[in-house]
């Protein structure tokens, strides 16, 4: 039997915006790996009376309640005598408990326990405890009339440490499926294209399902399995993969990659060749983008970031006669800066982006959106040449960087590499 879970997370600064119900996101995260259906978030404020309204709710329509937040020693946490009042259970002192929380005052507090703490020593008759190693609310969880209630700390930390340590061993005793997903990476297509191509395969799925979803500058597709076991389930997405890929062709750059720059750094390792990098409308995106991965030394060697005209040409030695003819925008001066930083650096690749990001166009009239990647190879140079339209500056950056990844990545597989 599959379960329906509801979150309700207790704490008035949740709904004053204070802070972000992060806590949901975690669990609905562990929930749905467990293959338990999470179909309700609820925030409730510090009200005993709504939040009973809402238990109320819950009880109706999902047979697991999580509930996080309100188990501290202050008057206003009152998540335990609700919930206890609600489901007619009486709260019992654990002596054994009380003793933990003074001694993790005395020793890890340096402070006498707080006579108010002793409340959070009390849990429901008959519940499972779930002892809290990083503060002193324990949390709990019992069954009542076919519904399961925990009980877990609002503490992100304290919440996450129980959920792993008793939660997930806890519900996995109640579910009998797992869930698993696959994000497909594509780039060079747009989502409305994507959908286009597999909208009628995508609408008659029940499971593994796919659906897209779009990221600022790529398209990507989530296949998810439910299964008995972890192993079944990932055999079940291998197929989804490969319709996908024979569907959308060359555009696929990876499963369960984090992006297009760990691709590339990736294909980088194992061809065991290194990158440069020259960027003018950019201004160090796809350096940045390449050094936020650990290890990236070892295929990234540097780059230049040659905003001004001149530093095209004193630094990159983009020659002046192209500078003066075709500008600083210009296939001309793509593929130029990249050879520049490839003989400056001595890397195996240099890559580079040179456009008009916005909101105006450049000096010499060059419209918004227009962007040129050059890529600098053992075997000769690229140019890939792009009109973005009117986007915004950001946006145009974002792509571009991508666009820049994407030349490498499809040189380094052996694909064209000017158009996608
Ligand atoms: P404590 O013993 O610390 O009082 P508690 O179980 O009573 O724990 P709350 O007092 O409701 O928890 O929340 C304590 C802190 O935990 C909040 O101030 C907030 O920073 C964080 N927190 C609570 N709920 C959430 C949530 N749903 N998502 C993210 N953070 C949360």
């Amino acid at each position: 039997m599959s379960h329906t879970a509801e979150l309700i997370a207790v704490g008035t600064e949740l709904l004053l915006g204070n802070i972000a119900n992060t806590n949901a996101q975690t669990l609905s995260q562990s929930l749905s790996a467990l293959g338990i259906n999470v179909f309700w978030h609820t925030v409730v404020g510090d009200n005993p009376d709504r939040l009973k309204d809402a238990l109320d709710i819950a009880r109706h329509r999902a047979d697991i309640l999580i509930t996080t937040g309100g188990l501290g020693p202050t008057y206003d946490d009152l998540t335990k005598q609700t919930i206890c009042a609600a489901f007619q259970k009486p709260l019992v002192l654990h002596p054994d408990i009380l003793e933990d929380i003074r001694t993790f005052y005395e020793s890890a507090l340096h402070v006498p326990m707080p006579e108010n703490n002793t409340q959070q020593a009390e849990l429901p008759q008959g519940c499972t405890v779930f002892d809290n190693p990083v503060g002193t609310a324990p949390g709990c969880a019992f069954e009542s009339e076919g519904v399961h209630v925990l009980m877990l700390p609002g503490p992100p930390h304290e919440m996450e440490t129980m959920l792993r340590r008793h939660v997930e061993p806890y519900l996995r005793k109640l579910s009998h499926e797992v869930i698993v997903s696959q994000d497909i990476m594509t780039f060079g297509m747009g989502e409305s294209s994507v959908d286009e191509l597999l909208h009628e395969k995508m609408a008659h799925m029940t499971n593994p399902t796919l659906a897209t979803y779009a990221k600022p500058c790529e398209v990507r597709l989530r296949a998810t399995a439910k299964a008995a076991t972890e192993d079944q389930a990932r055999a079940m997405l291998a197929p989804v993969r490969e319709m996908v890929c024979k569907t959308l062709g060359d555009v696929v750059y990876g499963a369960d990659v984090a992006g297009l720059a760990e691709c590339c750094y990736a294909r980088l390792l194992r061809r065991n060749m290194t990158l440069a990098t020259a960027e003018s409308c950019t201004g160090g995106l796809v350096a940045e983008k390449l050094t936020a991965i650990p290890g990236a030394s070892s295929v990234y060697r540097g780059g230049v970031v040659s905003y001004w005209t001149s530093v095209k040409g004193d630094v990159l030695h983009v020659p002046q006669e192209i500078l003066d003819t075709h500008g600083p925008v210009s296939q001309e001066c793509a593929r130029a800066m990249a050879e520049g930083v490839r003989a400056i650096t001595g890397a195996d690749l240099g890559v580079s982006v040179t456009g008009a990001a916005g909101p105006s166009p450049d000096e010499r009239g060059v419209p918004v959106g227009i962007v040129y990647v050059g890529l600098a190879t053992p075997e000769g140079t690229f140019c890939r040449s792009l009109d973005m339209g009117r986007r915004r500056r950001d946006r145009i950056q974002g792509l571009a960087a991508n666009h820049a990844f994407d030349v490498v990545r499809r040189y380094l597989t052996g694909l064209p590499v000017e158009h996608v």
